[in-house]
């Protein structure tokens, strides 16, 4: 974990996903779950990314507070719009550079997809038998982040 707690000029950490960090622990982190549950519950996911981004800007030392909610808005908007009509998030939103802890990628098909919320470290993993393949492909080519 100290391996990560280095700052590294701008580069976004990597996501560990610790259990402590995904609790609010102000009055401003109350109220920034209540806004996200509210826009989850409205299916407004563009609007609870925007405002974990603001959050996010506000206060970059919560990055794994910030990240964890994102990704859960992120699997949940994924998971709506297979099957329901659900307004679309903007890809400068969606492709934002603050988000790419939360992906894996594979370099040999270029599928990406967002690593499973409450993860006690930051490994490969997406559900799969065998952590290291691609899901979709199956090679091992999978790495940390989106590729860009
Ligand atoms: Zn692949």
């Amino acid at each position: 974990m100290g391996l990560f707690k280095k700052k590294s000029g701008g580069k976004p950490k990597p996501f560990e996903f610790i259990q402590e960090e995904v609790k609010a622990n102000s009055e401003s982190e109350q109220a920034l779950l209540k806004q996200v549950e509210q826009y989850h519950h409205q299916k407004n996911f563009e609007y609870a990314l925007a405002e974990l981004l603001l959050y996010f800007n506000m206060h970059p030392e919560r990055d794994q507070f910030v990240l964890f909610l994102a990704a859960t808005t992120l699997r949940s908007y994924f998971r709506e719009s297979e099957t329901e009509n659900i307004n679309v998030i903007a890809s400068p939103i969606l492709n934002d550079k603050r988000l790419d802890p939360i992906f894996m990628s594979c370099t040999s098909c270029y599928s990406y997809w967002i690593l499973p919320p409450m993860r006690a470290s930051y490994a490969v993993g997406s559900g799969s038998s065998n952590s290291n393949s691609c899901p979709f492909c199956g090679k091992k080519s999978v790495q940390a982040g989106r590729m860009r």
